[in-house]
């Protein structure tokens, strides 16, 4: 197909201001225009965090986020619409954010903050902090997120393993299991963190089995998308002290309800969909947008094609 307008639809707006990314991409030879939802039929293209229905009248659709659980597969492909992704580009942020995580439970900085809150001066508890080295995480999914956590964490002097369904070595990995040995990958792991994508084989791929088989000292970290977690059952273990406490980025329901229980846990960490936000965020996705512009001018097949 021609491009001939290119659509920065408005709802990128919750990651970064559209005008950036227009702006970045003006040396396009195409036309480029932050839209609303009454202009999408003026364009060719958009890129876009959230799905209308009218996207299924455009030739090719670019989500800002590497995630697409929300677009319907079925209809681009019956509509002959393309759909490409933002996978490749969040591997240093979202490892240096799971980093955080896990330096915030072992030197206790969560506690910290906590505190200072309330202008207390408590020191932790002598047997309460730790240090990573000597450690294991279990990174499960060996994706661009899996493979920059697992990146950053060994540098950290953390063991690193990882659960794929090939079973196959992946650079940066100490171990690697096939997803049948999830169970056993995750029993003795001080850290257990989720990065794969929600698909229908991973929805609540974590439950209460899954809890159940981790160490009561571990802590649990899930930065890929909300449903890969039966967020009850993950509560359950909270509550119940089968598990040490968690990082959270996603949710089942996004914001997560005020009155969620996860909210009033010492040792739960909240952080609201952000783990791969960076100011640099609109050129990393732009980049990939320019590369397949040019890749259309080209004949050649798009990057990140999912449909
Ligand atoms: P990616 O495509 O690079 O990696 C996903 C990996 O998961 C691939 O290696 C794939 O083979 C593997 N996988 C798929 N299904 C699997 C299964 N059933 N069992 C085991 N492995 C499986 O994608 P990515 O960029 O690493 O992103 C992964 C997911 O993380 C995204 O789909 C998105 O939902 C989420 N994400 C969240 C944030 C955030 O801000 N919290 C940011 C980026 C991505």
């Amino acid at each position: 197909f021609e491009l001939e307008r290119l659509g920065v639809h408005e709802s990128v707006e919750a990651v970064f201001p559209p005008a950036e990314l227009a702006d970045y991409l003006i040396d396009l030879p195409v036309e480029v225009a932050v839209i609303g939802d009454d202009e999408i039929s003026s364009c060719d293209a958009v890129v876009t965090l959230e799905h209308r229905e009218a996207f299924l009248d455009l030739n090719w659709v670019h989500s800002i986020q590497a995630g697409v659980d929300r677009f319907p597969f079925d209809a681009f492909e019956d509509e002959g619409v393309v759909l490409t992704n933002s996978t490749g580009i969040h591997d240093r942020t979202v490892g240096e954010t799971v980093a955080g995580y896990l330096l915030m439970f072992a030197r206790r900085l969560h506690d910290h903050v906590a505190n200072q809150q309330e202008r207390r001066w408590e020191r932790p508890e002598w047997d309460d902090a730790f240090t990573l080295p000597g450690s294991t995480a279990c990174v499960v999914g060996t994706g661009t997120l899996g493979r920059g956590v697992a990146k950053t964490l060994s540098a950290l002097g953390v063991r690193v393993t990882g659960v794929r369904r090939s079973g196959d070595p992946v650079p940066g990995f100490d171990e690697i299991y096939t997803n049948d040995r999830l169970l056993e990958a995750i029993e003795d792991a001080e850290f257990v963190i989720v990065t794969v994508p929600l698909t229908e084989e991973t929805r609540h791929l974590f439950d209460a089995e899954a809890f159940d088989a981790m160490r009561d000292d571990a802590y649990f970290v899930n930065v890929s998308r909300g449903s890969v977690v039966d967020e009850p059952a993950l509560i359950d273990a909270l509550e119940t002290d089968t598990l040490a406490g968690a990082a959270v980025d996603v949710f089942e329901e996004e914001p997560l309800p005020e009155d969620s229980p996860l909210w009033g846990m010492d040792e739960v960490i909240i952080s609201p969909h952000c783990a791969a936000y960076t100011r640099d965020y609109f050129r990393d996705t732009g980049d990939i947008v320019r590369e397949n512009v040019n890749r259309l001018a080209d004949g050649e097949a798009f990057h990140n094609r999912v449909v």
